[in-house]
């Protein structure tokens, strides 16, 4: 099918591009990598009145690391920040998530920061960002706020990012000393969306034991779901890591959704299988960091 007509305008700057948007308001729409949101027009599940188009806000394109946090500005793509060195070593749950995300030709043209805006429940680096505490800049004609992962996923598909805003940075704070992430999803194919997904955090304190134990769950919530397993996972003090109690403690606080993909019980076998594997892939890295 083909899109219903639309005005389309494609800024120079960000500073064109605000002023477009705040002139459009609930008309206008922001086009970036346009792998989400074309579909979405093709099959006339949206009917936008104008495109604002940031593919030439090159000022937007950079990935940029220092001691805080990976800094992924709204045009850079999935591929730009899967490849990206420096943002591997300061926060490596990065490119451990972008691995999984569809598939190459559309990790060249997605933006990292547009699926974040899209907030498409299934999406790797909804829970990447909720997992880690990041934040999301928008910015409208009227100034910036930094928004918190927390407050930034709506609803399926439903954003802080207001009519005439414009997201035009993710923040993903750097991996602390001494922690380590994972992340594991089952999907039908590979480059699906996933039917279930979980990253994971884990922190080893100055003695090589847990201190904190987080996982972030996708598809089986509407918004990004962060769950606290630091209790489950560590027994006691000095007691080894028990993950498949964090595991079987996550199961008792998810409750999905059947869909055409999964029924909800399968998803929640998942969600619990993937829970354990996903904590334990941090705890090795944890241990690997402190070695090094
Ligand atoms: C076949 C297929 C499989 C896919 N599989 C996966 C997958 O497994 N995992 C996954 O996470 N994603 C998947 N995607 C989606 C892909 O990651 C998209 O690139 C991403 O979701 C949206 O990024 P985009 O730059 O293409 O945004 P667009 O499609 O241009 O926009 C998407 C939405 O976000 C808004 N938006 C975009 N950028 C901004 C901004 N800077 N400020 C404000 N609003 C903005 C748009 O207005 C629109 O509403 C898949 C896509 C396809 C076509």
């Amino acid at each position: 099918m083909k899109p219903p007509p639309f005005g389309y305008s494609r800024p120079e700057s960000v500073a064109e591009a605000l002023t477009t948007l705040a002139d459009l308001g609930a008309d206008g729409k922001v086009l970036a990598g346009g792998q989400s949101l074309l579909p979405i027009l093709s099959m006339r599940l949206a009917a936008p009145h104008h495109l604002v188009d940031i593919n030439r806000l090159h000022e937007l394109d950079y990935v940029r690391v220092d001691a805080q946090a990976v800094r992924v500005g709204a045009l850079a793509r999935h591929a730009h920040v899967l490849a990206d060195e420096d943002a591997y070593r300061a926060q490596p749950l990065l490119r451990t998530a972008l691995r999984l995300v569809a598939h190459a030709t559309i990790r060249n043209r997605g933006t990292t920061v547009g699926s974040l805006a899209h907030a498409d429940p299934a999406g790797e680096m909804t829970a990447v960002l909720a997992l880690l505490d990041g934040t999301v800049r928008v910015a409208s004609a009227g100034g910036a706020r930094d928004v918190a992962a927390g407050d930034f996923f709506l609803g399926p598909l439903e954003s802080a990012v207001q009519a005439g805003e414009l997201a035009v940075e993710a923040s993903f704070p750097v991996l602390p000393a001494g922690a380590g992430t994972e992340f594991v999803e089952v999907a039908r194919r590979h480059g699906d969306y996933a039917v279930c997904g979980v990253a994971a955090l884990v922190q080893l304190d100055a003695t090589g034991a847990v201190s904190a134990a987080r996982a972030a769950y996708l598809s089986v919530s509407a918004t990004p779901l962060v769950l606290d397993l630091t209790e489950a996972a560590v027994p006691g003090s000095g007691a080894a890591p028990d993950f498949a109690a964090a595991a079987d403690a996550a199961r008792g606080q998810l409750e999905p959704e059947a869909d055409i993909h999964a029924t909800a019980d399968y998803r929640l076998h998942l969600a619990g299988v993937l829970t354990a594997r996903a904590l334990e892939g941090a705890y090795r890295q944890a241990q690997e960091r402190s070695r090094a």
